[in-house]
């Protein structure tokens, strides 16, 4: 198996044909999107180009897209007619367009129908051909004085290979609170609503070696914390000897990192044994995000999540009791084909009874290709957008109660990073403060460090937000 590293500049790559060309990178959907970027952005510049911040200022734009509902599909079919807009009413060259993710894997060659104009399709686990592509393409442009014309097949690199496992360049990312390191990637669970299995492909492990290595460099670049990603973490498994479990000791052992966080998890793998060592370790951060989808036994059984609800509520109690200071976040799912008003109603409870600090709720989507297509997509829009929001009200009730309860308590985390500007209330320069346990308190006064460790007590709350003073700074 492959693993690519990007992490070292390749000073001596010869120089293009067409000079330095400058990409820019936008990146749509999950983490492991988000990851992926930073793994495109190293194999890029190792081979000497410019990644730049603006759209306008680049030669080539890539789009790192996500295919999980349709509207992140049409998200990406405006942008690319926004960007092409822009250029034409700047007087400023066409740029190269190129499509890379999920909607690469699952459209492949048909992206260049149409009035898109798309130059390149690269596919998740094709990253590895970008740089020589672009070349290639760069410099045709260059002796012809036109955008591409190439044989649409040649611009079109998608297909699985269980050999491609990239790495994400610590360096050439700017040192934050959380580096994400994907550990394997895939799926094999195959819920009839999700189209991941389609565009990310079987379920494939990087190695503990180049995990561990991976890690390691990342905490000699100054990194202190790693959360590790997967469609489900909790289902590695390497070479049937290495289970989830096993890899969370190993990468708790890394000297010098201080904390470790995991998304997404599988409610169905969340076994005794995991959650005994996740509460046992230290370093391992107690925050679960384990997507329910619903609270009704009989859409569960339709979407084939493999759990019901009575094992699901057994799980969250189990990890209450040997998790210290848990907390819970969620998915939700309305509306799949079948739901009833009772199956809704269900979910509304599984809300109240878990008590989630966030829930992410989707009104459901049918994608093509995927076995939930054949169910008749029977609720309404209407009626899925009642039922999301009727979901949002009670988790803000839930939210409401549960953080109603925290004012007045005093806890430990370290400095993420300035305020988000939704999160500045009315104090510029607030810092952020995340808890293990991934609540996010708002400190205003003070000049702090990323990463430094503090003890704040709450004075109230916003939204998903906390506010609070600062107590005291605590020892690494
Ligand atoms: N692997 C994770 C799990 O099993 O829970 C979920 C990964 S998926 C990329 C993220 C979320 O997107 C899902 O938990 C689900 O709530 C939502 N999702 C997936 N397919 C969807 C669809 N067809 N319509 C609406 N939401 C969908
Ligand atoms: Fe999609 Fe289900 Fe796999 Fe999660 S477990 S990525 S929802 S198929």
């Amino acid at each position: 198996m492959a693993t690519f590293q990007t992490d070292l500049p390749d000073f001596t790559a010869p120089k293009k044909s067409t000079g330095m060309a400058s990409i820019y990178i936008e990146t749509y959907g999950c983490q492991m999107n988000v990851y992926d970027s930073q793994a495109i952005n190293g194999l890029l510049k190792r081979k000497g180009y410019e990644i730049v911040d603006h759209d306008l200022e680049a030669d080539v734009v890539l789009l790192n897209t996500c295919s999980i509902r349709d509207l992140a599909e049409h998200k990406i079919a405006s942008r690319v007619g926004d960007l092409r807009h822009r250029r034409t009413q700047t007087n400023l060259p066409q740029p190269l367009i190129g499509i890379c993710g999920c909607m690469a894997e699952r459209m492949g060659t048909d992206l260049h129908k149409g009035k898109r104009k798309i130059d390149l399709v690269v596919g998740v686990d094709n990253y590895d051909t970008l740089p020589g592509l672009i070349e290639e393409l760069l410099a045709k442009q260059h002796m012809t004085g036109r955008r591409t014309t190439a044989d649409k097949k040649a611009r079109t690199v998608v297909g699985h290979r269980t050999d491609a496992h990239y790495v994400a360049p610590p360096a050439l990312y700017p040192i934050n609170n959380s580096h994400l390191v994907t550990i394997h990637k895939g799926c094999d669970y195959k819920c009839t609503y999700c189209i991941v299995p389609l565009t990310r492909g079987p379920q494939s492990e990087k190695s503990p070696e180049a995990i561990i290595a991976e890690i390691t460099n990342i905490v000699a670049s100054g990194g202190q914390e790693v959360t590790l990603l997967g469609q489900n973490v909790t289902a590695y498994n390497w070479q049937q000897g290495m289970d989830f479990a096993a890899l969370v000791e190993e990468v708790a052992g890394i000297e010098g990192l201080q904390r470790i966080r995991f998304l997404t998890g599988h409610p169905k793998d969340m076994h005794p044994h995991l959650m005994d060592t996740i509460g046992r370790l230290d370093k391992v951060c107690p925050w679960l995000h384990v997507p329910v989808q619903s609270g009704s036994d009989r859409v569960l059984r339709r979407m084939k999540r493999l759990y019901n609800c009575a094992e699901y509520l057994e799980m969250i109690d189990y990890a209450r009791r040997v998790i210290p200071d848990v907390t819970f976040s969620t998915d939700f799912i309305v509306g799949f084909p079948g739901e009833s008003e009772s199956d809704f109603q269900d979910t509304l409870e599984m809300a109240r009874k878990v008590k989630y600090d966030q829930a992410f709720s989707f009104k459901y989507s049918e994608r093509p290709g995927v076995p939930a297509e054949k169910l008749a997509d029977d609720v309404p829009d209407e009626e899925k957008k009642r039922r999301l929001a009727a979901l949002i009200a009670v988790q803000d009730e839930v939210w409401h109660d549960l953080a109603t309860e925290s004012v007045g308590a005093v806890w430990s985390g370290v400095i993420e990073g300035r305020a988000r500007h939704q999160e500045q209330e009315s104090a510029e320069g607030a810092w952020r403060l995340r808890t293990a346990n991934n609540r996010k308190v708002i400190l205003t006064g003070g000049d702090y460090e990323i990463g430094q460790p503090l003890e704040a007590e709450i004075t109230g709350f916003k939204n998903t937000t906390f506010m609070g003073t600062v107590r005291n700074s605590i020892g690494n």
